[in-house]
């Protein structure tokens, strides 16, 4: 793990970012921190709390933005070195932190693959839920801003800390992850719009992505993100249109465009990911599915109907 320590973005908002951030926010009075996410892992947890301590707070509470592992990795932790740790989440990641085989569904239980599921996620690690809907809360009498953030994982929300930082989650990617990876990780595309279209609507004093960073401006990210999801929508609708195509064979072409690798972790990523184009597809009256001699087939709904 490389040298990192705390770094400041606005007033008492912070950032730990080694590779992944979390979000610390400092409460003065209180001499409590409130984090954004817990890290991927026990590790990085562990170097969080160090430059916590060393500045002469403890940790209060953690806000889980969403159930991936790289942000809930570090709350077993956590939990263990502060016993009375709040955790807030939405009901949606506190079932996924509770039940993480539900993960595998938003892909379809695909079996015999494996999941990369973890060990060691605390059962009731929730001691908060927060509802899933724009609005704020106050943590050791401050107010935070949720922000609903849909499109990458079901539940996820961002926070606004009163320094007007918002702590983006998975909503927006870096340049970085954009620059290795076209086909972004969406589970629900028109969420997914949405929430880009919220990030746009309000300019903030600084952005801090869970992949990426801190950005002081996010207009260009937000333009390339749109960017390429009609690029993978309009991928999928092109060669659907071609001829009707079995789920697998959609995926077998987007893993080929996007040059995945014949890895089952690659295949069920973009399984999960085709199904949320198809969805979207479906609903904008593009697409239709069909069973042909027990075989489920999506086509053009312009085109001619299967018999
Ligand atoms: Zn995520």
């Amino acid at each position: 793990m490389k040298d990192t320590k705390l770094e400041l973005i606005n007033g008492n908002s912070y950032m730990y970012d080694a590779n992944l951030a979390v979000g610390v926010y400092f409460n003065e009075d209180s001499r409590a921190a409130v984090l954004i996410d817990s890290g991927a892992n026990e590790s990085a947890a562990k170097r969080i709390e160090h430059f916590v301590k060393k500045k002469g707070y403890y940790i209060s509470s953690v806000i889980v933005t969403h159930g991936h592992q790289a942000q809930v990795g570090g709350l077993p932790h956590l939990k263990k070195i502060y016993a009375d740790l709040r955790v807030y989440a939405t009901s949606w990641t506190a079932q996924f932190l509770e039940h993480r085989a539900l993960e595998s569904g938003l892909s379809g239980y695909i079996p015999c693959v494996a999941n990369e599921l973890d060990e060691g996620i605390v059962k009731d690690a929730v001691t908060d839920i927060i509802p899933y809907r724009d609005h704020d809360i106050v943590i050791d009498e401050v107010p935070f801003s949720v922000v609903a953030l849909p499109g990458h994982f079901p539940g996820m929300v961002g926070i606004v800390t009163p320094d007007q930082v918002f702590y983006s989650a998975d909503a927006i990617f870096g340049n970085t992850t954009l620059i290795k990876q076209k086909l972004l990780y969406y589970t629900d595309i028109k969420g997914a719009k949405d929430s880009l279209n919220k990030l746009t609507a309000h300019k903030y004093a600084a952005y801090v992505l869970s992949h990426g960073g801190k950005y002081n401006d996010v207009t260009l990210l937000i333009q390339q993100h749109q960017h390429l999801i009609d690029e993978t929508a309009q991928f999928i609708f092109g060669i659907i249109s071609e001829h009707p195509m079995t789920l697998e064979g959609i995926v077998q072409r987007v893993m080929k465009e996007y040059q995945l690798k014949n890895k089952s972790s690659h295949f069920t990523l973009a399984n999960t990911i085709v199904r949320s184009y198809l969805n979207e597809l479906h609903e904008d009256s593009k697409l239709r599915a069909s069973v042909n001699d027990g075989i489920l087939y999506y086509y053009d709904r312009a085109s001619v109907i299967l018999a």
